[in-house]
């Protein structure tokens, strides 16, 4: 039999990067992501553990070398740590790496079982380091039991990269703590813009802080040199003289990075996106159920044909550029 084909767009992009959302739920209620009364999917919409393994074992066998487990909150979906174990021993045997994005809230009880695992770095979102703006913007987070699952990771011997979404008005004065206390703590920091992705409560414009404003306010002090490093996703990277961390941009709004997009992102549910500002999709839960693995690659193929060009962010647009949200899509 010949093996399949590795996975290229009509655009001649090559696909080696798959985000995995494995629940849409979570344990928090971050202002700019969810609404406060989420509706969550039935347990029957989820693709099970042993499908998400069999899904991963498709995208391997067609050259992606990265997953990155998401959600909601990946580290609240129950046998998370079993599907990590599982898609673990695939790292050296066709994975290059498995990674995780997570709130943090859960780790101080996981970090050893990750690194055993084969996961060596983790991104954790945290938007301040102020107990009560922490609590306002998650809804009901408790800062101090992230900070020590933070710590907890860290001692167990996985990098981390804090994931910061820059917010005018909430977190904007913190953005400067947030680099001292990463370089301070070893962890590499990346500012994310906020991107209108689902309805939630609030008006995304009254918090949008375009990241060119701030790297232009940091570089009286600080002086910037763009790093090389590349992972084909939408963060620009810039080491900083006289300091170890390095900071990255993730400019949805202001910058473009469309070019070079290694990646498609699964939902929970087995939807396939070929790009997170667009709803091209595909259906894979009753393909895997029921279709077998060459129904599988045929709806790939079908993703990959028709995967956008790029997309087209407008925080002003009166509505959200997709309905869903980004814990549906995996973030
Ligand atoms: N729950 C995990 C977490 O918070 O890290 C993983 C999923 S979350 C959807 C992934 C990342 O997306 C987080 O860093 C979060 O801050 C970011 N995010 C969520 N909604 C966003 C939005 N509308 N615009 C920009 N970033 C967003
Ligand atoms: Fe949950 Fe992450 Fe969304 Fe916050 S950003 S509500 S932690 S999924």
């Amino acid at each position: 039999m010949t093996a399949p084909p590795g996975m290229i767009d009509s655009f001649g992009r090559r696909i080696t990067y798959v985000r995995m959302s494995v629940t849409d739920r979570c344990d928090l209620r971050c202002r700019y992501c969810m609404a406060e009364r989420m509706l969550f999917l039935p347990k029957k919409e989820i693709l099970s553990l042993e499908e998400i393994i069999a899904l991963s074992d498709t995208f391997i066998a067609r050259g992606v070398n990265r997953i990155r487990l998401t959600g909601g909150e990946p580290l609240v979906r129950r046998g998370i740590m079993e599907l990590v174990r599982g898609l673990g021993e695939r790292v050296g045997h066709g994975l290059d790496e498995l990674t995780l994005t997570t709130n943090g809230t859960q780790l101080e009880k996981m970090g050893a079982g990750l690194f055993a695992a084969g996961v060596r770095r983790v991104n954790i979102s945290l938007d301040s380091r102020d107990p009560e703006r922490f609590g306002y913007i998650t809804r009901r987070g408790d800062l101090g039991q992230v900070l020590r699952g933070i710590a907890a990771v860290r001692d167990a011997g996985l990098k981390v990269k804090i994931n910061m979404v820059a917010l005018a008005r909430l977190n904007a004065d913190e953005i400067e703590g947030m680099l001292l206390w990463c370089e301070r703590e070893g962890h590499d920091l990346t500012l994310i813009e906020t991107m209108p992705l689902g309805e939630v409560e609030e008006d995304r414009t009254d918090h949008y802080l375009p990241l060119d404003a701030v790297k232009r306010e940091l570089e009286r002090r600080y002086r910037f040199k763009p790093s090389f490093r590349r992972t084909g996703g939408p963060a620009r990277y810039f080491e900083i003289e006289g300091m170890r961390v390095r900071l990255g941009l993730i400019t949805p709004l202001t910058g473009t990075f469309c070019a070079g997009c290694n990646r498609i992102r699964v939902a929970a549910t087995g939807t396939v996106y070929g790009c997170l500002g667009h709803d091209q999709k595909v259906e894979l839960r009753d393909l895997l159920r029921t279709g077998g693995v060459g129904a599988v690659n045929d709806a790939l193929d079908e993703l990959l044909a028709g995967k956008p060009k790029g997309h087209d962010f407008q925080i002003a647009a009166a509505a959200p550029a997709v309905q869903r949200h980004m814990s549906v899509t995996g973030g």
